[in-house]
């Protein structure tokens, strides 16, 4: 996949990621349910000198799923370990890093939805027992020990909470969801990456920006490091609303956040399929994309933007679709009511 600016998954760009990091929950902008109720539980375990309770976090790439897991292991004053679901190849890995955990660890697994079977079925008993149970031996000599496992908590992320097995998922006590952010948070986050980046925006520069980064924090530093060249290269080095504006427009970023691919994807929609109903798979491959990617990174915050519906029979453009890209709806895009979706 081509780098794109909007992307919301990691790239080159975000090194310093590290930096701009929340590292309490204090400084964690946003997301209030999750605060709220990760702070109750999180005072509870410390009062009670336990492991956190397991803690699935859902939902798309960028939102903070793993500086949360960060802000968890230090509010904690544990030690965080972190892999990843296809990293883990086979389930001797698993026991290894499970083994090897010092008591109140904290074991951050993203994309838990990609671990393979047998390696999942590792984490039941240790989830759950401390323990886990290895086959030592092959053929009538092969034995089962049981390993000892060090109290621990496992924060699971994942894009596809739908995926998850039954089994996996009902052991995790704490489940949260995060939704996108409003441009008022991402207002926020920005000054905050900005004063650390020691970066000149003022407030109005500061929304332009929020109002274009599709809800999402990762999106919203990448922005500001990008606009932050513009305005040294072609302005004083302040970031103003026009700045912002002129910078996005050069990166082909417009003014909902949206880029060159996702009006692609929309207008594939609507003028090789008349606007839809077509299939998810039918779409991946119009787009030259991924099913996954598709569905975990670029439907969501279109969907959200009320650009696209996802029906029993396939995708569906809006009304506000073909407005944003200035296309006249066919009049076979009105539903029964004869009003448009
Ligand atoms: P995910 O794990 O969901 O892909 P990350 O935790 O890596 O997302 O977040 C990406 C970046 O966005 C982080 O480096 C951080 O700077 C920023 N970020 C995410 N959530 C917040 C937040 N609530 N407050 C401040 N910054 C945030």
């Amino acid at each position: 996949m081509t780098e794109r600016m909007i992307s919301p998954e990691v790239g080159d760009d975000d090194r310093d990621e590290y930096s701009l990091r929340p590292k309490r929950l204090r400084e964690f902008i946003g997301q209030p349910k999750i605060k709220e109720s990760l702070g109750v539980f999180l005072t509870a375990a410390q009062r009670r000198g336990e492991a956190l309770d397991h803690v699935l976090l859902h939902g798309p790439p960028g939102l903070g799923k793993t500086s949360l897991s960060l802000i968890i292991a230090n509010e904690m004053g544990a030690a965080l370990r972190a892999t990843s679901g296809p990293a883990i190849e086979r389930p001797g890995d698993l026991v290894a890093i499970l083994t090897n955990l010092e008591p109140g660890s904290v074991l951050f697994l993203d994309e838990i939805h990609r671990l393979s079977r047998p390696v999942e079925e590792i984490l039941y008993s240790a989830m759950e027992d401390y323990q886990v149970d290895i086959v030592i031996g092959q053929g009538p000599s092969a034995r089962t020990v049981k390993l000892e496992v060090s109290p621990f908590t496992l924060i699971g992320a994942t894009t596809r909470a739908g995926l998850l097995s039954s089994p996996l998922r009902d052991r995790f006590g704490i489940q949260h969801t995060f939704e996108f952010y409003t441009p008022e948070d991402l207002v926020e986050i920005i000054t905050r990456s900005a004063a650390i980046l020691e970066v000149d925006i003022d407030l109005e520069g500061a929304k332009e920006l929020a109002r274009r980064s599709r809800g999402t924090p990762r999106i919203a530093n990448r922005l500001l490091k990008r606009v932050r060249d513009f305005a040294q290269v072609r302005a004083d080095g302040h970031i103003s609303r026009e700045v912002a504006a002129a910078a996005l427009a050069m990166l082909e970023v417009d003014a909902l956040g949206l880029d060159e691919f996702d009006r692609r994807l929309l207008r594939m929609l609507i003028e090789k399929f008349g606007g839809g109903p077509v299939g998810v798979e039918t779409m991946a491959a119009a787009m030259s994309e991924e099913r996954d990617t598709l569905e975990d990174v670029y439907e969501p915050y279109l969907m959200q933007m009320g650009f696209l519906q996802r029906t029993p029979r396939g995708r569906v453009a809006t009304r506000k679709a073909y407005e944003h890209l200035r296309l006249t709806p066919p009049p076979s895009a009105y539903g029964s009511q004869g009003a448009l979706l």
